[in-house]
Formats: structure tokens, C-alpha cells, sequence
């Protein structure tokens, strides 16, 4: 006899089998590069991608592959180049805002740090370890790259050497190095071009570390050379040549299968530049600190507005917010707990700066099924279900979980019945907030 199955039983064994196959095969960013484009304003970015979209290629791109704004902001009170690139490894603000702690700074207000002067025992803060985005990369086991083209950011590199980085805590001893590659030198020649070709080759060999910080300082030299001007002029020609260094870096990622899904980007600025013409420093003019700040990473939709993705920050429209503001842009300063959040770890320790990514848990409902998705980004989360959700027991989804079109996915067959789900850190309290819980089936009456 013959036993006809339906198309339900067929798909429900299906969905057993690739559960089966795939065991807990949680997707998850493992690369974050983080891009420094010096004096990369962001009005001026933006004009150059929209004005002259053939000239600007490479910006187009990675605009058209991220959630992005023109509109992100620098240091709230210093807008030149050293300290704000502590601020992308800290997260910290250079100064002490009115009413935060003591040592929530990280108080390089020097635009020219030199030896032995580090973020620990100089400054407005001497006397305290600021730990950076390269601590919680490599302590946990990570690898971690700089590449810079200032000679006066080795301050970047000496504060977490063998040296001067914290001794490593955090499960197996990584050593006080927190840098695996360091690589700086001043952006004269072909220094910058060189130190791409240098990176490239990593990426291309599939030896790309998990946390890197590139910085192009062409394009500052070009402003103070020439003014931060849309003319046809140094800086135009230079920023060209840096999208050209930028396509470099695209191309390699895009081309190494190994990095699909598993690769975010992030594209910011020190600082812009403009008034004084051929300057910077004055923090409280828009020109200067008006920054883009580009986001790629598997799962966000291309094209669309970096604010739409984060709980806590907010488009500043002409404003330059303080740090006790609650509406919070977009800054520099994000870089360090964006990757760590994209990596999956913690924050850095004694950071102010920590965006929220927003944890969108969808359920699409099949004939006879519900399948549960969140986008790739959201690293270390698990799914949790209980049926009962004042007094049940929430339990980790362990298997079943696939990765399809930059999200994952669970699957579940017949859910007649109400079931919840939710998105939890192992480090999140028991309790943890119920924002990113869905329900699947229909309320039964009772
Ligand atoms: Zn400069």
C-alpha cells in the first residue's frame, strides 16, 4: 500500500532534517573594519556622492550597501585628529562633561602626544587605565590591526602595547599587547597606498583580524593644504584617491567568500574642516564637526538611515548635542562599542559612548508554519521560548537555527498554540527586557 503524503508533512520533515544538519549554526559578524577617513566632512562627502556619483564611486557603494548619515558627530568639544580617534577606541569624550564622573574622560586634548606619553599617564586623566576596543578584542582571544597614517597617532598604538596595555584578565592570559598588527606611518609618497596594498593582502589571504582600524590622513593634509572646499581643487582630488584606496578594501571583502555574512564595515571621520578655511579646530562650528558615519554589516538594508537602527541615537539636524543630552547622535566615539556589540562582547570598560542596536525580531506566519528571524549583526544573541510568559521558563532555542539571506531563522510547524520568543545575551539578567519578544499562534479563549 501506498501512503500519500501531504505537502505539510513533507516540508515539516524538511524542516527536521536541515534542523538536524545544521545543529546551533547561530550566524554572526566575526570582522569589523573600522575606516578613518581624516578630515572626511560629512556635508561634503555626501555632495560629492550625489553631485559626481562617477567620481565617487566607491563612497556610492558602500552608501548604497549601508545604513548611513552625513550627518554623525565628532567630539563634543574637540574636533581635531588625536583625540578623536581615542575617542573611536575608547568611546570615551576627550573632557569630562558637566555632571558626568571624574573619569569618564579620556583627556587627550594634545594634538601632537609624544613619547612616553600614553592615554594613561597623560592629559586630564593621568593616573587611569582607559581600556580600548583592541582590550576586549584581544583579550578574549581576537585579533586585533591599526594602520595609520599620522606619526603623531603612535599615542594610538604605545597605550596598549607590552608596555602599557592592562594585563589580560578575561579567561586565557593574551598578554598586555592588544595589537597584533600595528602599522603607522606618515601619509607622504605612497605610505598611504603601500599601507593599503598591506591590508588588502590580509584581507585577500584570509588573514583579516577581527577588529582593524584604517585610517587615511591624505584627505586632511589635502584640506589644510587647500581648504575643504567641493571645487575642483586638492581636496576633491584627494578624496578621489581615497575612494580608490576605499574600493581596494571593498573589493577584497567581497571577493573572499570566507568574509560573506560575516563582515561589517564602518566608515567615519575625526573630524570635517572648513573655518577656519584651511583649519579645524574649533569645535563648535558646524563644518568641522559634521561627519558621515557609514555602516555596513549583514543584515541592514542598504540604502537606509543609520538612525532607523539604533534605540539611542538621534538625528541632531543642525545641532551639536552635549554628552548629557538624552537625544544622543551618532559619533565617532560609537566606533568602539558598535564593534564590540557587532563581535558580540561587552563594552569597553568605563566607555560613555554605548549605541544600542534595536534587536527587530519578525515572525512570518506560513500556512503552517511560523518562521522567527533577527538580522545577522546581533552577535551572541540566542533565541529564548516559553509558553507562558509570567511564570514559564524561558529556554535557548539550541538547534534549528539557520542562516539564509543575512538572517537567522527558526522554523516551527503547527504553532496553534501561543508561544513566545525572545532575543537574550547570555550576559543579560534572566529578566531581561521583553522589547525584541513576538508571539506566535493564536490566543486560545479560556
Ligand atoms: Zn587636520
Amino acid at each position: 500500500m501506498h501512503k500519500i503524503y501531504s505537502f505539510g508533512y513533507l516540508i515539516k520533515v524538511l524542516i527536521l532534517y536541515i534542523s538536524l544538519l545544521s545543529g546551533s549554526a547561530y550566524g554572526e559578524v566575526r570582522y569589523v573594519i573600522a575606516i578613518s577617513i581624516d578630515g572626511g566632512r560629512g556635508d561634503l562627502i555626501k555632495g560629492f556622492i550625489e553631485s559626481a556619483p562617477a567620481e565617487f564611486p566607491n563612497f556610492k557603494r558602500l552608501r548604497e550597501l549601508s545604513a548611513s548619515t552625513f550627518n554623525a558627530r565628532c567630539d563634543y568639544t574637540e574636533s581635531i585628529t588625536i583625540p578623536d580617534h581615542l575617542c573611536m577606541l575608547t568611546g570615551r569624550p576627550v573632557r569630562r562633561p558637566a555632571g558626568l564622573p571624574a573619569t569618564v574622560q579620556h583627556g587627550i586634548i594634545s594634538d601632537a602626544p609624544a613619547p612616553p606619553e600614553t592615554v594613561h599617564n597623560s592629559g586630564l586623566l593621568p593616573g587611569t587605565y582607559k581600556a580600548s576596543i583592541f582590550d576586549v578584542v584581544h583579550d578574549r582571544g581576537f585579533g586585533t590591526a591599526l594602520y595609520m597614517g599620522k606619526t603623531r597617532l603612535q599615542i594610538c598604538e604605545r597605550s596598549w602595547n607590552s608596555v602599557n596595555g592592562a594585563p589580560d584578565t578575561v579567561g586565557v592570559d593574551n598578554g598586555r599587547n592588544k595589537l597584533d598588527i600595528r602599522l603607522i606611518s606618515e601619509a607622504v609618497g605612497t605610505a598611504t597606498s603601500d599601507m593599503v596594498a598591506g591590508f588588502v593582502g590580509t584581507i585577500k589571504n584570509s588573514t583579516l583580524k577581527n577588529f582593524t582600524i584604517f585610517q587615511i590622513a591624505d584627505t586632511d593634509y589635502a584640506g589644510h593644504s587647500e581648504g575643504w572646499t567641493s571645487a575642483n581643487g586638492l581636496y576633491r582630488t584627494t578624496m578621489r584617491v581615497a575612494d580608490g584606496w576605499l574600493g581596494q578594501i571593498l573589493d577584497a571583502v567581497f571577493n573572499n567568500p570566507a568574509l560573506a555574512g560575516k563582515t561589517a564595515i564602518l566608515l567615519t571621520a575625526d573630524h570635517g574642516g572648513g573655518t577656519p578655511a584651511t583649519s579645524h579646530s574649533d569645535a563648535t562650528n558646524a563644518t568641522n564637526y559634521t561627519i558621515p558615519f557609514m555602516f555596513f554589516a549583514p543584515g541592514i538594508s542598504g540604502g537606509s538611515n543609520i538612525y532607523d537602527y539604533f534605540d539611542n541615537r538621534f538625528e541632531p539636524g543642525a545641532s551639536a548635542p552635549d554628552y548629557t543630552n538624552p537625544r544622543q547622535p551618532m559619533r565617532n566615539g560609537d566606533v568602539a562599542n558598535l564593534s564590540a556589540a557587532l563581535l558580540g562582547f561587552p563594552t569597553v570598560p568605563g566607555s560613555l559612548m554605548i549605541p544600542e542596536l534595536k534587536k527587530p525580531l519578525t515572525i512570518i506566519h506560513g500556512s503552517d508554519t511560523a518562521t522567527i528571524s533577527w538580522p545577522l549583526y546581533l552577535t551572541g544573541y540566542t533565541l529564548e521560548t516559553t509558553d507562558e510568559l509570567v511564570t514559564g521558563t524561558w529556554t535557548t532555542v539550541i538547534s534549528g537555527v539557520i542562516e539564509s539571506n543575512y538572517q537567522n531563522t527558526y522554523t516551527i510547524a503547527s504553532p496553534s498554540r501561543v508561544r513566545f520568543f525572545r532575543l537574550r545575551k547570555p550576559t543579560d539578567p534572566a529578566s531581561s527586557p521583553l522589547k525584541a519578544t513576538i508571539r506566535t499562534g493564536k490566543q486560545l479563549s479560556r
